[in-house]
């Protein structure tokens, strides 16, 4: 059982705040993963979960035990980093089967676990090679036997896609969820992608300078983002959002006019997504305003106009054809926009 719970959890540099009041159980067998733009303090988090960085304050708990105090060795978690961190003199078998070896593992079940770890990343051919005759996507893959091996309570990994190419970084993506669903192990798995985010979590926590913004599955957070930072963060392409003022529950902005909304008069900033919405008839639709911009996507053709300063999408079929700077009517409906405080970006609901 290696539940593990953060309490009120933060790190501070000098007045610098890197982690700001961490609140979270991560349920045993859990896939969870910390999301955000660079510096938004998800590695310093994860880190402080493997005894790497102490936690000015707060408490970290792993299956129950408070661990703050414990060396990173006597954790019982095992890290896989971006830069994979292979012994470069060492074959692939002789670096999977290290970790047995430093933790003084019986030697007799060397050779089976090491086996077994790495069939299961499909390294069985590879295991006499060096690091350097392997590419980026093996050498992933022994460092992740090399934290499978251990049989750990809890997996972190810190962006171990983000050296891989984008095809390689697709294969591995779907063999790492493959993994933690054969392993069943708690883990907790940084990036900055939301479409590893989306791809692989359970749960999903968007955290944005040092702060968490949200917590939910990622069909919650795509679903209904609380704010436009995670609006904007989630989701391919981004969500639209549009700034414009609502009266009398009609929300305009310029070629843009959606009636039917039940806020208050003022400021908004209206949010709805490219593949929520669609071409209407002319002058049928909610927004009115000439084509800037045509991508063929090959499933779909994705159209953008420009409203008000900002470039606005949406998905067409496949067979729609026009020219840039045709006119093109887009259908808003009032039940696919998110409203947003034109203010404080808080999700109005
Ligand atoms: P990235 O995706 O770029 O790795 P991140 O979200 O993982 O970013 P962190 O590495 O956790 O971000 O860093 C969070 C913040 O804390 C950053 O602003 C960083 O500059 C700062 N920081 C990290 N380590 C230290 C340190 N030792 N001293 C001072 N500030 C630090």
């Amino acid at each position: 059982m290696a539940e593990v719970t953060l309490k009120n959890v933060g790190k501070r540099w000098g007045s610098f705040v890197g982690v700001d009041n961490f609140d979270l159980t991560i349920a045993d067998k859990e896939f969870l993963v910390l999301l955000g733009p660079s510096g938004c303090g998800k590695t310093t988090t994860m880190r402080m979960i493997a005894g790497l960085e102490n936690a000015s304050e707060g408490d970290i708990l792993i299956g129950g035990k408070r661990v703050n105090d414990m060396e990173p060795k006597d954790r019982d978690v095992a890290m896989v980093f971006q830069s994979y961190a292979l012994y470069p003199n060492m074959t692939v078998y002789d670096n999977i089967r290290f970790p047995l070896k430093v933790r003084g593992v019986d030697s007799s079940t060397h050779d089976e676990k090491v086996r077994r770890a790495s069939a299961m990343v499909e390294l069985d051919d590879f295991l006499h090679r060096k690091p350097s005759e392997l590419s980026g996507g093996q050498r992933q893959r022994v460092a992740l036997a090399r934290a499978i091996v251990r049989e750990p309570n809890v997996f972190l990994m810190d962006e171990p896609l983000s050296n891989l190419d984008a095809k390689l970084r697709v294969s591995t993506r779907a063999q790492i969820k493959n993994l933690s669903h054969e392993l069943a192990v708690t883990t907790i798995y940084v990036t900055h992608d939301q479409i590893e985010a989306m791809t692989l979590a359970d749960r999903v926590v968007v955290m944005k300078n040092g702060v968490v913004q949200q917590i939910g599955s990622p069909t919650e957070i795509y679903d209904n983002p609380v704010n436009i930072f995670v609006a904007s963060f989630i989701g391919s392409p981004a969500m639209n959002l549009i700034d414009g003022h609502v009266q009398d529950g009609t929300f305009r902005a310029s070629h843009v006019e959606i009636p039917g909304l039940s806020v208050p008069d003022g400021p908004l900033t209206l949010g709805f997504r490219a593949e929520d919405s669609g071409i209407a008839a002319p002058g049928q639709g909610q927004i009115n305003a000439p084509i800037y911009t045509l991508e063929l996507l090959g499933d779909a053709t994705m159209i953008s106009v420009r409203v008000g300063g900002v470039l606005v999408s949406v998905k067409a079929d496949k067979n729609f054809r026009a020219e840039i700077d045709d006119m093109v009517s887009i259908s808003v409906p009032q039940e696919i926009c998110h409203l947003f405080d034109g203010q404080t970006g808080v999700r109005i609901e």
